[in-house]
C-alpha cells in the first residue's frame, strides 16, 4: 500500500469530515449545516446561470462576488479574497503566510483541519491547552511564534473570545499573521473585521456554509490588508486559476445581497439554540455558552459515546470526537425547532433507560 505515494503524503493523517449518510433518513445534527434553505434569490441566480455560458471558463477574479462582498461589508475590493470553501481559503493562507519549518500556535481544542494543513505544508504546531472551562489563555498567544490561528467563536466549543483579547493578540504579534476563522460569527459573535484597517497582520476568514445555508456550493471568503489578499491570490494563481465556478459566483453573490433573508434565518437559529440549551440544562447537561449554530454539551451521569449511539439508533446524528479532553462531550448542530424537540425527547428517553 501507498507504494507510489510521495514520502511527504505517506506521512499525512487527513481530516475526517462528519458522516453524510446515504441509505437512511437521519435528523442530521452532526456537521453544522443550516436547517433552512438558502436564499431564494441565490437559488434563482444559480438556475438562471445554468445555461450555455457554462461552456466558458468563469471570471478568474470572481469579480461579481468580490463586488457583492465589498459593498456589503464596506470594504475595498482589494481587501477581499474568495475561495472554494473557507477550508481552501485557510489552506491558501497557511501556504501564503507560514513558512515550512516555522512554528504556529493554536488551541489544543479547535478546528481539526489546522493540524492537517500544518502537516501538509511542513509547518510546526504549538498547541496551547485551553483553560479547564475551554476559554483561550490569551497570555500564551502573546508572541514567540511565527503565526496564530484562532477559530472565533471556537469549534467545537462554540465559545467566543472577546474582541479585547483578539486585539491584545494582534498587538503582540505585529510581525506575523493572525488568522481569525469566523465560520460561526454570524450566530451572535462580534466580528474582528473592523480591525483589519488597524492591523495589517489580521486575516479574517468567513464562509457561506453555515449562516448562509450554502455548504453545498463551497464558497468562503477572507478579508484583510491588500498585501495579505495579494499573497492569497499569489498562492491561488500558482495552484488553480478557476477555484470559483460560474454557479458558485452567482449564487454566493445573490446570497450576500439578500441581507433580509440572512438576518431572518440566523435569528431563528439563535433563538432555537438558546431554547435548546435551556432544555438540555434542564435534563442535567452541562452546556457551554455558545455563539455558534451548535451546542457542546456533556452529561455528568451518562457516557457521551453511549448517548451518541442511543441517538443514532433513534435516527438522530450528532458529532462525537474520540479525543482527549472532549471525549465526554457531544457537538449538537442546531436544526429546526422540530428537530430539536425530537433531540430532547430522545435524550430524555436515553437518560431514563441508560441507552
Ligand atoms: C465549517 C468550518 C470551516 C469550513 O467551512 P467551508 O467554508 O465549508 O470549507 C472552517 N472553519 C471552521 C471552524 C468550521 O467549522
Amino acid at each position: 500500500m501507498k507504494r507510489y505515494w510521495s514520502s511527504r503524503i505517506r506521512a499525512l493523517t487527513p481530516y475526517t469530515p462528519g458522516e453524510q449518510p446515504k441509505n437512511r433518513q437521519f435528523i442530521k445534527l452532526n456537521t453544522n449545516e443550516n436547517p433552512y434553505p438558502p436564499s431564494p434569490l441565490a437559488l434563482q441566480a444559480i438556475s438562471q446561470r445554468a445555461d450555455d455560458s457554462l461552456r466558458l471558463y468563469p471570471d478568474p477574479e470572481a469579480g461579481e462576488l468580490i463586488s457583492a462582498l465589498s459593498e456589503n461589508y464596506g470594504l475595498d475590493p482589494k481587501e477581499v479574497f474568495v475561495g472554494n470553501g473557507s477550508d481552501e481559503v485557510l489552506a491558501f493562507a497557511f501556504q501564503a503566510f507560514f513558512s515550512p519549518g516555522s512554528t504556529i500556535v493554536y488551541p489544543d481544542v479547535t478546528y481539526s483541519f489546522y493540524p492537517v494543513y500544518a502537516d501538509l505544508f511542513a509547518i510546526n504546531s504549538r498547541r496551547i491547552p485551553l483553560q479547564p472551562d475551554f476559554t483561550v489563555p490569551v497570555q500564551a498567544f502573546l508572541g514567540g511564534n511565527d503565526g496564530v490561528v484562532l477559530a472565533n467563536p471556537n469549534a467545537p466549543t462554540g465559545i467566543e473570545l472577546p474582541q479585547e483579547s483578539i486585539r491584545r493578540i494582534l498587538e503582540a504579534n505585529r510581525d506575523v499573521v493572525v488568522i481569525v476563522d469566523e465560520a460561526y460569527v454570524d450566530f451572535g459573535g462580534q466580528s474582528a473585521l473592523p480591525l483589519i484597517r488597524e492591523y495589517p497582520n489580521l486575516l479574517v476568514v468567513q464562509t457561506t456554509s453555515k449562516s448562509r445555508a450554502l455548504a453545498g456550493l463551497r464558497v468562503g471568503f477572507a478579508f484583510g490588508h491588500p498585501d495579505l489578499i495579494a499573497g492569497l491570490n499569489c498562492v491561488k494563481n500558482s495552484f488553480n486559476s478557476y477555484t470559483m465556478d460560474r454557479l458558485a459566483i452567482a449564487g454566493a453573490a445573490a446570497s450576500v445581497r439578500d441581507q433580509a433573508y440572512f438576518d431572518r434565518q440566523r435569528e431563528k437559529v439563535m433563538a432555537t439554540r438558546d431554547r435548546t440549551a435551556e432544555e438540555l440544562s434542564r435534563l442535567g447537561f452541562q452546556v457551554l455558552p455558545s455563539k455558534s449554530n451548535f451546542l457542546f454539551a456533556c452529561h455528568p451521569r451518562l457516557d457521551a459515546r453511549t448517548i451518541f449511539q442511543g441517538l443514532r439508533t433513534r435516527g438522530i446524528l450528532v458529532r462525537y470526537f474520540d479525543q482527549p479532553r472532549i471525549d465526554q462531550y457531544l457537538r449538537i448542530t442546531i436544526g429546526t425547532d422540530q428537530d430539536m424537540q425530537a433531540l430532547t425527547a430522545a435524550m430524555d428517553e436515553i437518560l431514563h433507560t441508560g441507552a
